[in-house]
């Protein structure tokens, strides 16, 4: 079987980490895994019992688990027992991979992400070459992994219906090249801000932000907080490909407005996995308001499914606006109409999140997955 075309989705050389400064969070609970043709034969072989740790096995790959306090394998000063008495190359392939062993199919091109469990730094100016993040680096260490033997039986992932595999990769090959052309040089929001075709899309993005009761910033100056977003979009994207690509940037740019807000109760800086991190868990109300005037797609049956939110301004809300959906009604009209019922921050939160997740499970078709274990 071919290998696929690799896309990084990072910018070049803007990510590095120091395995010493850590305390080995992903050998922590999140699994490991490898091919049996290669790597994982051996350590089978000296090692019958981890046999008994098989999870899921598709071809040649094998997911295997570890317990959350730690893998059998992680001694008490952190180090790996594998790589100890029988060198790096031993490791099983997801353990010597990671962090860059997130993977998402996009037709015959394996789009390769960074986990944000690990303490990724950001580095600006971008030095391609001289850190764990620089592309000719990962692409090789991915090549030589062979985890992406047989890619093809990974679930491909969701696209938006009128595109297709090869335009998306461009596409997002583009993004990222912004990314890290324009770090450390302009704030994201102008960068990504002049990516928009539509011109309409930024009057809903104004809209979206009232409804999430944010002014946006307005700044001339890139900050850290800037310099992380430019590293982790190209990422975040993976997660948005079924949506229509000026979705994708609203859904960014909300995203970066509400972690700034989040910013503000934080008692250190915000590093890159806690903006990831962040911004993952917000995403289902931030894509439900980057829908802008598409209708929210939920079943006839959505108000008899309506979840009990407690006080009767919340609930009413609920109903109004699962009414409106059902009616086909815009989502931001439908919002606006509505959310003026409950004007507290926390309230309309549970509510976006809440049918953002009903919108979400309706619009996600099945069989998007990343592969390999610590996912
Ligand atoms: S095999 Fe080694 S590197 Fe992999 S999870 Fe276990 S201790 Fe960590």
């Amino acid at each position: 079987m071919s290998e696929p075309a690799l896309y990084l989705a990072f910018p070049d050389g803007v990510l590095h980490y120091v395995c010493v400064e850590c305390d080995a969070r992903c050998c922590r609970g999140h699994g490991m895994g490898g091919n049996m043709n290669h790597e994982l034969r051996p350590l089978l072989t000296k090692y019958p019992a981890l046999g008994a740790l098989a999870l899921q096995r598709r071809g040649s790959l094998l997911d295997l688990a570890t317990p959350a306090g730690g893998c059998l394998f992680l001694q008490g000063d952190n180090w790996c027992r594998i790589e100890v008495q029988q060198g790096k190359a031993a490791k099983p392939a997801v353990c010597n991979l990671f962090p860059f062993n997130a993977f998402t199919r996009i037709g015959n091109t394996m789009a390769v992400a960074p986990h944000f469990l690990c303490p990724l730094r950001v580095q600006v100016p971008a030095p391609p070459g001289q850190v764990e993040g620089s592309h000719a680096r990962v692409a090789a260490a991915v090549r030589s992994s062979r985890l992406l033997d047989e890619f093809q039986l990974q679930a491909g992932a969701a696209l938006e219906p009128s595109e297709d595999a090869d335009s998306v990769v461009a596409r997002e090959t583009h993004f990222r090249d912004l990314c890290g052309a324009a770090i450390g040089r302009e704030p994201f929001a102008a960068a990504v801000g002049r990516a928009f075709v539509a011109p309409a899309r930024q009057e809903q993005l104004q809209r979206a932000l009232a409804l999430l009761l944010l002014a946006p910033r307005e700044s001339e100056t890139p900050d850290a907080l800037d310099a992380i977003f430019f590293a982790i979009a190209p990422s975040l994207r993976l997660k948005l490909l079924h949506l229509k690509s000026d979705a994708i940037l609203v859904t960014l740019l909300l995203a970066e407005q509400s972690v700034r807000r989040l910013a503000e109760l934080a008692a250190a800086p915000l590093v890159p996995q806690a903006v990831y991190h962040l911004i993952d868990s917000l995403l289902p109300a931030l894509r439900l308001l980057a829908l802008g005037d598409e209708p929210m797609g939920l079943p006839q049956s959505a108000v008899k499914e309506a979840s009990q939110m407690g006080e009767a301004p919340l609930v009413f809300a609920q109903f109004k606006i699962l009414r409106g959906a059902e009616e086909g009604r815009p989502i931001l009209l439908n919002l606006e109409e509505n959310l003026h019922r409950v004007p507290e921050l926390v309230d309309r939160t549970a509510l976006l999140m809440e049918i953002g997740r009903r919108v979400d499970q309706a619009r996600m078709k099945p069989g998007r997955r990343r592969r390999t274990a610590k996912s």
